[in-house]
């Protein structure tokens, strides 16, 4: 399972900034389970929007957020809606945003960090890949992870080694810098990259207390069992 948790309100009411109407994306697999992006998460975070004076256009759960082709046959129905919206927030892991990022033309925006707490990982067919750093820039690289796309994992911006779109390390795989920016030119949004991209917060890559004291963590580290003392024989 990929364990994501919400980011706080301040934190997504910061990038939402200039966006008025929103169309939110929940999941119904990790993130129902870890309470991040499960029907009652969504209307509650829409809710809260209102509150805020933001008007949502709609929203959508998803079964699995991971699945492009189910993503976007799930998306198609409420075309209109997210047309009217000036963004997306999808409430689930790194993967699901990314997901999402790669069927929409708009801006996507993730409401939540996805955290590392060791064990298994969840399973999805699609190129994405979540490194679960627990403080996903992805609203700044139009859902594109700069930590997996990139062979380098750079976050403040290609190397410039990268050769007719190809990494300088890893030529057979595309640029992932390249791709970001090619994202951003495509929906008009380059002047995200305007936005400094603050260092990661590493101290977030390690679940806290709280998330280690709950069933989902116990669930995926069973406690380690100490060996038996070895028998000392005496001769
Ligand atoms: S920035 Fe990348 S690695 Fe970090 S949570 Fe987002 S998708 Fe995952
Ligand atoms: S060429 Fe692109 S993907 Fe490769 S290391 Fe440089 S910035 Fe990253």
């Amino acid at each position: 399972m990929i364990i994501s948790e919400l980011k706080p309100l301040p934190e997504i009411l910061g990038y939402l900034d200039k966006d008025k109407k929103l169309f939110l994306v929940g999941c119904k697999g990790c993130a129902e389970v870890c309470h991040t992006g499960d029907e009652p998460q969504v209307l509650e975070m829409k809710q809260k929007l209102e509150k805020e004076g933001k008007k949502v256009t709609g929203h959508c759960v998803v079964d699995f957020l991971c699945d492009k082709a189910l993503v976007k046959t799930r998306l198609l129905p409420h075309e209109d809606e997210i047309d009217a919206a000036d963004s997306l927030l999808v409430m689930t892991c790194g993967i699901g945003v990314q997901a999402t990022a790669a069927v929409v033309n708009k801006l996507v925006h993730p409401a939540a960090n996805t955290i590392n707490v060791g064990g298994v990982g969840g399973t999805w067919r699609g190129s994405e890949r979540c490194r679960e750093c627990g403080d996903c820039v992805l609203d700044l690289t139009g859902g594109i992870c700069p930590l997996t796309a990139c062979t380098k994992s750079l976050v403040s911006g290609a190397c410039g080694g990268a050769s007719h779109g190809m990494c300088e390390i890893s030529k057979d795989r595309p640029c992932g810098w390249e791709q970001i920016y090619d994202r951003l030119k495509e929906r008009g949004l380059l002047n995200r990259l305007d936005d400094l991209m603050k260092p990661l917060d590493h101290n977030k890559l390690m679940p806290r207390p709280e998330m280690m004291a709950t069933p989902r963590y116990g669930l995926e580290n069973p406690p380690a069992v100490p060996k038996p003392a070895e028998e000392v024989k005496v001769k």
